[in-house]
Formats: C-alpha cells, structure tokens, sequence
C-alpha cells in the first residue's frame, strides 16, 4: 500500500492543524510515494523500532512522540535522534508522528484513558480556542445543492457530532462586470438582479482552505461572493485534556487500587480532598498546564504525568492530583492508533512494537 494512503486516513482523523505550535506531528522521514507492506505503531520511535521495522520488512512507523523535534544540523550519527534518522532513511523506513494532534480531539488518547477507566461520555477539558469559523456563501438558488455537498465533502458543516449542517436564506443579489470580465449570467457592462440563496455553515478551522477552495471550484461564477467570521462558539470537539464521571462514585482508595491497576504502575498522588470520587480529569502526558481546567471542572481527581515536586502543592485542596507516568499514562495510545487502522485497513498487517520504549526504570 501507498505510505500516502494510510496517512491520509489518519490525518482525517487527527488533523495535523490541529497540533500545538512546538509540535512536530506528520511525516518526519519518508514520502507519501513509498509503498510499505504493514505499518509498526508505536509510542517513541527509537533506533530499537526502527530495527524491529527493519527485521519484519515494514516501511512505515506510526508513532505518537516525534523523534525530532528541533532542527538537526548534522547527520553523522552522534545523538540517538541523528542515529534513528540515518537508519531509516537507508532502510526505506517512513516515520510518521501523531502527536498532539491526537492529545487535541475528542476520540483521541485521553478518550483512551477514560474507556479504561470506565468513564464514559467524557469532553473536552480545555476546549481550543479560534477552532471554529463560519462561512457565508452566496450562490444562484439553483446551485445550492452542489454547493453544499461540496463543502461539506471538505470537512464543513460540522457541529460536534452532527454533520451536513446549513443555514439558507433566499434573496436578490446583484453585479455588474467590469471590462475584462466573463459573467457567467448577464452582460459587462450591465446590472444583474439575480435570485441567490445566502448558505451558512460552520468549518473547523482547519478546514478552512479545503472548504473555500471546494466552494470555488462548486460556484457557477468567475467570482464567488462570500465571507469568513470569526465565531466565539466552544469547539466542543478540539482541546486539550477530558473529563467525565464514573458511573458510579467510588471510594478514594478504591479508585486509587483501580488506576494502579489500570496504568500498571506505582502512583505518586496528593491526599484526597474528598472520602469518594465521581468526577475525574485526565490528560495523557505532560498536564501540569491543565491544572486550572481541571480544578474549574470540578474533577474530584486529575490523573496525568510529569509533575514536580512543587506543582504538586498547587492541588492546594481543591482535587488530588495523580501522577502515573508519562510512558504508563499513553501506553494505550499505542492500541488507539493501531484499533483505527486495522478497522480502517482490515486486510492490511498492523503491528504494535514489541520494544518497551519507556526510558524510565523503577525500583
Ligand atoms: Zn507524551
């Protein structure tokens, strides 16, 4: 299969707009032209995957961490990041990264963590602010069902999980071409009256460029009339972190028992604020940020990683913060991305990586 086809299915799925700006999500190493016979997913890309991608001749690695992340200035094998580049370029080995890009949608790696927990229509913590735009779009009334099925192709139209969603109002728009014009109805030099529908929908904002230039191409007219407005609406699908409830409120630390086992791993916790929980806020990763989202939503419990010693002073009573790990805490990331494309690519061979990529030992 096409390295391009894979990725295509996953950018649908995590648009790669939609990463943070220190982010290096997408292809790292590779073209979209390669062909590969499986895809190994995988939470870090190091010179060990790359080896194992190497032994069971596949050409494509889907990890959620970006090996590189900064530039690199040379290529002689002197950092582990230099070394894994060099070796998958020689061995044809495409790198693709999915990394915040996944942290920041609905069903990404924190719907992961609240499946195994048991928690069940969580949302969005941190809802990303600017997500969402709208488009106003004004068309001769007779191409309005072309001109919606065309924007709506290109991923407008969306309202959290409803789809095809339109606005029309009908009226008489008016133009008159100038020399050097072709106008599709009438004559240069001449004003037009004609019966036009004003369409109305709400894009994603990454979708902003596909849906004006699918538009474009739908319109009749040498020069389609419309605007772009910038909307308040929360973009109750694209942000950082979730939070949802158990269904059933459990002791502390029986919850507590239930995340160990869970995650796999010793917890570093701050006392209970509360003898039960009910509400509980994760994010996978580094969620020290979140921290305040997390506190406003009311989670009795915020389950993340990476915190230090005096962040963990600032749950401050207000909820107990768990700290799983960074490795434990997107370790089901892995399973996530590779669910997706065996459900997306059944006859296609999806591996997960049989190396523990976690630089981090306990004792
Ligand atoms: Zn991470």
């Amino acid at each position: 299969m096409r390295i391009g086809e894979i990725i295509q299915e996953l950018e649908l799925w995590a648009p790669p707009a939609l990463q943070e700006s220190y982010d290096n999500s997408g292809l790292i190493v590779g073209s979209r032209d390669w062909e590969t016979d499986g895809v190994l997913v995988a939470l870090d890309c190091l010179e060990s995957v790359v080896d194992e991608a190497i032994t069971k001749n596949i050409h494509l690695i889907v990890a959620h961490h970006p090996i590189v992340f900064g530039g690199l200035k040379r290529f002689n094998g002197s950092s582990y990041i230099e070394r894994v580049v060099m070796k998958a370029i020689k061995h044809d080995v495409a790198i693709y990264a999915i990394h915040t890009n996944l942290d920041n949608v609905l069903w990404g790696v924190n719907a992961k963590i609240m499946e195994l927990l048991g928690i069940q229509n969580h949302s969005i913590l941190s809802p990303m602010k600017g997500a969402l735009k709208k488009f106003q779009v004004y068309v001769p009334v007779a191409s309005v069902a072309s001109l919606e099925a065309a924007v709506f192709n290109a991923g407008g139209g969306k309202v959290s999980a409803y789809e095809e969603c339109s606005f029309k109002t009908e009226g008489v728009g008016s133009f008159k071409g100038t020399e050097g014009t072709t106008p599709v109805i009438g004559k240069v030099g001449e004003r037009e009256f004609v019966e036009e529908a004003k369409l109305e929908f709400i894009v994603p904002a990454f979708a902003q460029r596909a849906v004006e230039k699918a538009a474009r191409t739908a319109h009749p007219y040498e020069e389609m009339a419309y605007e772009w407005l910038a909307v308040e609406n929360v973009a109750t699908q694209y942000g950082a972190g979730a939070v949802g409830e158990l269904a059933q409120e459990m002791k502390f630390d029986a919850f507590l028992a239930l995340v160990k086992k869970a995650f796999g791993t010793t917890i570093k916790y701050t006392p209970a604020v509360k003898e039960t929980v009910k509400r509980v806020a994760v994010c996978g990763g580094s969620g020290s940020f979140l921290l305040g989202a997390a506190k406003g939503s009311g989670a009795d419990v915020f389950i993340t990683a990476d915190y230090k010693y005096h962040q963990f002073f600032d749950a401050d009573g207000s909820l107990s913060i768990f700290d799983v790990g960074h490795f434990e805490s997107e370790q089901f990331t892995i399973d996530l991305i590779a669910d997706r494309l065996s459900e997306k690519f059944p006859k296609f061979a999806v591996l997960k990586t049989e190396v523990n990529t976690n630089p981090i030992q306990y004792y």
